[in-house]
């Protein structure tokens, strides 16, 4: 359904993309997930035909963007990281105001009518933008997408600012949307594309480091537990038992804090739960563990264990110097 060839974008020297390749099918719920400046908002401004690619085509249904960006406009609802809303407009007079703007050809009222439903904004309809939470003018920007019943969803980090209440009820939302269109949607944020995604394209640097469904990053999560573990006790000691348990990787001592209380870092064996024998084995020994809590993995942590390593840090520091460059 929609097919992306080779796009690239320059700045000057700098490339934003950097031959991006990608296809997603009819239905799917993919993620685009990467840093801060990787790539995301270009792509999707790409594929949404708002920027031109420097090279590279965009193909939606085998229609080019190039061709016919007004038909490929139509068939894609796009949400902007900035939302386009007319605060000085109730949410009732910009929907109908976007109706117009896409030439919408469905019955207006029942059209508008069924979207305020779907996004949860019949109650504010007839409230100024500018009056409402950031969680509400979001939805208002979900429902500017919506108008018009486009095939696609692009949604560029939605949940970006919103109160953790919010962001539950935008992503449960999405979740919906998704029964009935293709998404494609982006967030920096592992946990958050994992909880909406059945897929995941990690962009780094202008480049897709990774495309996998969302199951396999899962496992891949699951299978690198590390957990940070207070003791009371003495540090040498406390470390070498941690190292000898059975279905620990690795541990270090990695801080302390008052009376006498060390904190390490230990990483689990994949599909192991150490958290029994570490309680079991510190009590033994009657050392009192004053605390363990598992650590989130991050980006990074994906980034440097799915991504060939050294290729990684390689490119990355090159890139960083071409950072340099242009802020000089
Ligand atoms: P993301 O959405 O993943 O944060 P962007 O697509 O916004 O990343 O940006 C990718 C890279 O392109 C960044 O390094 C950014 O600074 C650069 N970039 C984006 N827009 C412009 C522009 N108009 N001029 C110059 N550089 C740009
Ligand atoms: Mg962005």
């Amino acid at each position: 359904m929609i097919k992306i060839e080779n796009l690239v974008k320059r700045y000057g020297q700098k490339y934003a993309l950097d031959g991006i390749s990608l296809e997603i099918n009819h239905g799917d719920v993919v993620g685009f997930l990467g840093p801060n400046g990787a790539g995301k908002s270009t792509a999707m401004n790409i594929i949404t035909g708002y920027l031109s690619a420097s090279s590279g085509n965009v193909y939606i249904n085998d229609i080019s963007v190039l061709d016919d960006p007004i038909l490929v406009k139509s068939m894609i609802g796009y949400l902007p990281e900035q939302p386009p809303l007319y605060i000085d407009m109730t949410v009732r007079e910009y929907l109908n105001f976007v109706f117009d703007l896409k030439k919408c050809t469905y019955s207006r009222k029942k059209h508008i009518d069924e979207i305020c439903s779907v996004v949860k904004i019949t109650d504010v309809s007839n409230r100024v933008i500018r009056n409402l939470s950031k969680g509400y003018r979001q939805r208002v920007g979900i429902a500017q997408a919506l108008i018009g019943n486009p095939p696609i969803i692009i949604m560029d980090e939605p949940t970006v600012g919103l109160d953790p209440k919010e962001i539950i009820e935008i992503r449960s939302l999405i979740r919906r949307l998704g029964e009935r269109h293709t998404i494609i949607l982006s967030s920096h944020i592992l946990s958050e594309i994992q909880a909406i995604c059945e897929r995941i394209v990690i962009i780094d640097s202008g480049r897709i480091v990774a495309d996998k469904p969302t199951d396999e990053l899962a496992r891949f999560v699951q299978a690198n537990k590390k957990y940070n573990v207070k003791v009371a006790g003495p540090k040498s000691e406390v470390l070498a038992l941690l190292m000898s348990l059975d279905g620990i990787k690795s541990a270090l001592h990695t801080g302390e804090e008052d009376g006498g209380v060390y904190i390490y870092t230990v990483e689990a064996e994949a599909g192991v739960d150490v958290r029994k024998l570490i309680f079991s084995s510190l009590a033994e020994n009657g050392w009192p563990m004053m605390g363990l809590e598992e650590q989130t993995v991050t980006l990074e942590d994906v980034f440097i264990s799915i991504v060939d390593n050294n290729n990684y840090k390689k490119e990355k520091s090159k890139r960083a110097s071409w950072d340099d460059d242009d802020n000089a």
